[in-house]
């Protein structure tokens, strides 16, 4: 993912919302966006998804390359072929009559063999946790098993960039500890890109990724070694933490 001199206003606004964004994530990176809400880190990761400009609309500058392709220049199922998103709001994302259907979706979409859908499924289901509820409803599961249900889809497509935008938000901690080893292990095994966004800082989140970026007010104000942001009182400062915590 490259990001250079790139701004982007939604029609609907009347500044920008991203401002001159400069930021390179290389393949294989674990990477923590974070930032106040507002300081457009949703934003930003629509437009690695493409979302932005497929779904919402508005005025970019500057250029962006995702898996080697102008998100703006080529159709969102192209996209998808390389990203998965795991939204932080799963409410109307799931579409089929179980988990299990849920998880195989893309899936059947692209058109892959029935023995090979089933293969797939029951891998990620297992690696996901979530063998003992696939013939449940997606609407009657928990939420951190929703959560687990898109993940489980994101992850039976196989693809190589893993978005999460605030994938703690509906957990309680335990289980937000659960899924955040769950992103380590995948991450350790696959070697997928992994970008994880979030608006408070915890223990869970900074231990294990390589570069911490900081969002505000639409700009990268810091872009660094997780060792280095806690050290300095940046999360203070953009009111990320509180002092109460240190
Ligand atoms: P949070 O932590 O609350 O999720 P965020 O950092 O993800 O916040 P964004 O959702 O990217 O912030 O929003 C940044 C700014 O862009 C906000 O001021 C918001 O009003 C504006 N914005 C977001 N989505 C849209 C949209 N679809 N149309 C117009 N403006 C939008
Ligand atoms: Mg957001």
């Amino acid at each position: 993912v490259g990001f250079s001199d790139f701004t982007f206003k939604y029609f609907a606004q009347s500044k920008p919302t991203l401002k001159n964004i400069n930021l390179t994530i290389n393949k294989g990176e674990k990477i923590l966006i974070i930032g106040p809400s507002g300081s457009g880190k949703s934003t930003l990761g629509n437009c690695i998804n493409g979302l932005i400009p497929h779904s919402y609309k508005g005025k970019i500058e500057g250029s962006l390359q995702v898996a080697g392709k102008n998100p703006s220049a080529v159709k969102i199922s192209d996209l998808s072929k390389s990203i998965g998103t795991v939204l932080q709001d799963t409410d109307g994302q799931f579409v089929g009559l179980s988990v299990v259907e849920d998880i195989v979706f893309a899936l059947e979409n692209d058109l892959v063999p029935t023995p090979e859908l089933r293969r797939r499924a029951a891998e990620v289901a297992e690696l996901v946790g979530l063998g003992s509820v696939l013939k449940n409803s997606p609407q009657e599961v928990s939420g951190g098993q929703k959560q687990r249900t898109s993940l489980g889809g994101v992850l039976v497509d196989d693809v190589d960039i893993l978005l999460f935008d605030e994938p703690l938000a509906n957990l309680d901690p335990a289980t937000g500890k659960k899924a955040m080893e769950l992103i380590d292990d995948i991450h350790r095994k696959s070697g997928k890109t992994v970008i994880i966004i979030e608006h408070r800082i915890e223990d869970v989140l900074h231990r294990n990724v390589d570069r911490i970026v900081l969002m505000h007010e639409g700009e990268i104000v810091a872009d660094m070694a997780p060792h280095d942001m806690i050290a300095s009182d940046l999360f203070f400062r953009y009111g990320i933490r509180e002092p109460l915590y240190v």
